[in-house]
């Protein structure tokens, strides 16, 4: 059979241009085998006791208005086995990094009481992210004070500047799991390492709690103009979150070495907006939603007392004209012990020097 010069010039240029097309169609499913709404699975050997209560998008819609919840687990470890998992070595705190984020004004009014309470319990993993020198604090806390030498400014700068030293730190510490908290927050440390422990840290983890009940919307400025838009999940900064180091890793190209700096300044974003475009909206992660993480923002005063001790962060404010603080009775008196994180850690650890003395007078 006679095929003319033309003719076969037109059947290799369908015949290639329907295999680009099957190509471009495969390129999205091969490289992206983590899809949205995909949640990262709880490892099967563990179940946590703490009242672990990861929900979906909708459930924690939520999350701002409600009363605080803090039901018992409630998820399914189901029978799925996994034999790699079970080899395993348990989650240990040292595995943890928890970044503090402070400055200098509060190294007296917020971090002394955090020394005194659950930062003496995990010094080897707790890294103080400042804005001063302090040679008291130095002396205190030793290796573990980071002069950021961000501005002292409450400014989306200076806070993107020192998350993105937190975020450095920690890459270079190779620690398994990421956790950021203010200086006034309380870490629970025996239910955040039972939290983290149900999760495995090459997976993709990100932990958090929503302060909105809605996704954020951004102008689209890192991979487009800016003329379309983005919506995403973000963990409020105020109330602590979690990445596992697998996910950290794939930060990378975002927030290593001042590109933390570069994508915050493009989206117009705070530090803890910018960590949830980073993970939702570019790597395409869902926010684990939880409600074990609270932050002042939240009426800390519904709280039922009997499940203080079971969150993996508490925080306080509004000293001044009402107080929002857990509703726990202990030894201390609400003019000893204002925040209320005394009163938790003694209960925590009863064995506490000044615990005892307390107790006595
Ligand atoms: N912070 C800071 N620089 C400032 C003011 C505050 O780094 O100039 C830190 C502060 O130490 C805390 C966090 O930002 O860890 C949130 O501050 P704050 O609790 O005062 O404010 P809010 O939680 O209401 O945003
Ligand atoms: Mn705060």
């Amino acid at each position: 059979m006679h095929l003319s010069p033309v003719g076969t010039n037109r059947r290799c240029f369908l015949a290639s241009s329907a295999l680009c097309a099957i190509v471009l169609l495969l390129i999205p499913t091969l490289q992206t085998p983590q899809r949205q709404g995909k949640l990262p699975r709880p490892l099967p050997h563990t179940r946590p006791t703490g009242g672990e209560n990861a929900t979906d998008n909708k459930a924690a819609s939520n999350s701002k208005h409600s009363s605080v919840t803090s039901d018992k687990s409630q998820r399914d470890s189901g029978g799925a086995d996994f034999l790699s998992s079970r080899a395993k070595e348990p989650l240990r705190l040292k595995d943890i990094f928890i970044a503090v984020k402070t400055t200098r004004k509060y190294h007296r009014s917020r971090l002394e009481l955090l020394f005194q309470t659950w930062v003496s319990e995990a010094k080897e993993q707790t890294f103080i992210f400042t804005d001063g020198e302090d040679k008291d604090l130095k002396q205190k806390a030793g290796g573990s004070v980071i002069n950021t030498n961000c501005s002292a400014a409450h400014t989306r700068q200076a806070l993107c500047c020192k998350m993105s030293v937190e975020y450095d730190k920690f890459i270079e510490s190779q620690k398994k799991w990421f956790c950021h908290v203010d200086d006034d927050n309380y870490v629970v440390l025996r239910s955040l390492l039972q939290l983290l422990s149900s999760y495995s840290h090459t997976q993709d983890v990100y932990l958090g709690r929503p302060s909105l009940d809605h996704p954020i919307e951004a102008p689209e400025r890192v991979r487009s103009d800016g003329s379309t838009s983005v919506k995403f999940w973000f963990a409020t900064g105020g109330a602590g979150f979690c990445i596992s180091r697998g996910l950290a890793l794939k930060m990378s190209p975002w927030a290593s070495l001042g590109n933390f700096i570069t994508t915050a300044e493009k989206i117009r974003l705070p530090d803890d907006c910018t960590i949830g475009y980073i993970i939702e909206a570019l790597l395409e992660v869902p926010l684990t939603h939880t409600n074990l993480f609270h932050s002042h923002l939240e009426n800390l005063q519904r709280m039922p007392a009997e499940n203080v001790l079971q969150q993996v962060t508490l925080s306080y404010g509004g000293f001044e004209n009402r107080r929002n603080v857990v509703p726990i009775a202990g030894a201390f008196s609400l003019t000893e012990d204002p925040s209320r994180f005394k009163t938790v850690h003694c209960l925590l650890y009863p064995e506490t020097e000044w615990c005892h003395r307390s107790r006595h007078h």
